[in-house]
């Protein structure tokens, strides 16, 4: 039988983002664990996203009518991060998730593909929170999702990002999965609350000025989430502490969102004072890739510059994400009651392991909202 806590910590999970439309067994969670009035002082602050270095899937962003890619650390970025966050498990999750790496790797990227297919799909990346808050500490924006829409109704969460709700329900769900011991559930789950914890770890993916369109700083978003690490990453030293558990996650991943936009003003004005320095005939070069295509990118000694001067954030930022990772996925653990896990690697594939795409499908429709973008604000 679960311990009162973890009851609590389900509740939480239960009103964060899906408290009118869950009907799939999680209701029976006692009324009274649901917690009804949301901290005063919680934390926020990033929001998400925009230029996409993967190229495709651009969607109306609401507030300044420019097109608003939904943008991510790139695959590089999500790759490297999920990947290390098995090695910041505890025992004995390190050792489930060790047999599963590829898996895990592999498929952070996935719920950006799926932006291609899934009109729910972008807004999870980011947050608008400037769309909200003056300033920091964020003290307007409920941390449930509950609270949040009836103060601001769900068009408006959807319009300008609700990273920081979606993690709470994917918590939810992998803690679901683990207590189903459904390996295809949790391997998917798993990648997927990596995908979000680290975008919620980019300062540019808390602020409508997500590609500084607002700032004349255009691509500023692919400079400091792909262009660097793409640069950088074999220099960083990636080991870091252990994951841990999460005695309140909703708070955890909105402090993540917090310190994520307490960034931003260094990461505009660094790159707006580099760049007014810098010849603007050595800011770009011409390369070829792989496909024989031209294209003009940000000049690695630009890059290095503008990463020196922001102190090395991206690497800080992405390790702070790895160990974040870990701990969502090891309190999801605790929370479904430690589940034997040599059961769970013992399971035999079924079709709907083999098919994990399709059980992220089923379990998302039931749940979701049906659309997030595209939405128009006058
Ligand atoms: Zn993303």
């Amino acid at each position: 039988m679960k311990s009162l806590k973890h009851q609590i910590l389900l509740a939480i999970c239960f009103i964060a983002y899906c408290s009118d439309t869950f009907s799939d067994g999680f209701n029976a969670i006692p009324l009274e664990l649901h917690f009804s009035e949301p901290t005063p002082q919680h934390n926020i602050r990033d929001k998400g996203n925009a230029y996409n270095p993967i190229g495709t899937n651009v969607i109306n962003h609401p507030q300044s009518g420019l097109n608003k890619a939904a943008a991510q650390w790139g695959f590089l970025g999500h790759k490297t991060i999920n990947q290390h966050a098995v090695f910041a498990l505890p025992q004995p999750l390190f050792g489930f998730y060790k047999k599963n790496i590829q898996f895990i790797t592999d498929h952070a990227v996935d719920p950006d593909q799926r932006r291609y297919t899934d009109t729910a799909e972008a807004c999870r990346h980011y947050i608008d929170l400037d769309h909200y808050e003056k300033a920091l500490p964020i003290d307007t924006l409920p941390k449930y999702w509950k609270q949040a829409v009836e103060k601001f109704s769900a068009d408006t969460l959807f319009a300008y990002g609700i990273v920081p709700y979606h993690v709470q329900i994917m918590l939810y769900r992998l803690t679901k999965a683990f207590e189903e011991k459904n390996l295809a559930a949790i391997l998917r789950m798993s990648a997927d609350i990596g995908h979000y914890v680290a975008d919620a770890h980019v300062p540019l993916h808390t602020t409508e000025n997500y590609d500084g369109q607002l700032t004349h700083q255009h691509g500023i978003h692919a400079l400091w989430e792909t262009r660097i690490p793409e640069i950088s990453l074999s220099s960083y030293l990636l080991l870091t502490e252990s994951g841990h558990f999460l005695e309140q996650p909703a708070d955890s991943i909105w402090n993540s969102v917090s310190q994520s936009h307490a960034h931003l003003p260094a990461v505009l004005q660094t790159e707006k004072s580099l760049s007014q320095k810098w010849p603007q005939t050595k800011k770009y070069e011409l390369s070829t890739d792989l496909h024989g295509k031209t294209k003009k990118q940000i000049h690695p000694k630009f890059v290095k510059s503008y990463e020196a001067q922001l102190d090395h954030m991206v690497e800080i930022r992405m390790k702070q994400a790895i160990v974040a990772v870990a701990s969502y996925w090891y309190t999801a653990w605790i929370l479904a009651g430690q589940p034997n896990l040599d059961e769970i690697s013992d399971q035999p594939q079924t079709l709907e392991s083999t098919n994990p795409e399709k059980t992220e499908t089923v379990i998302s429709s039931s749940i979701l909202p049906s659309r997030c973008d595209g939405l128009k604000h006058d």
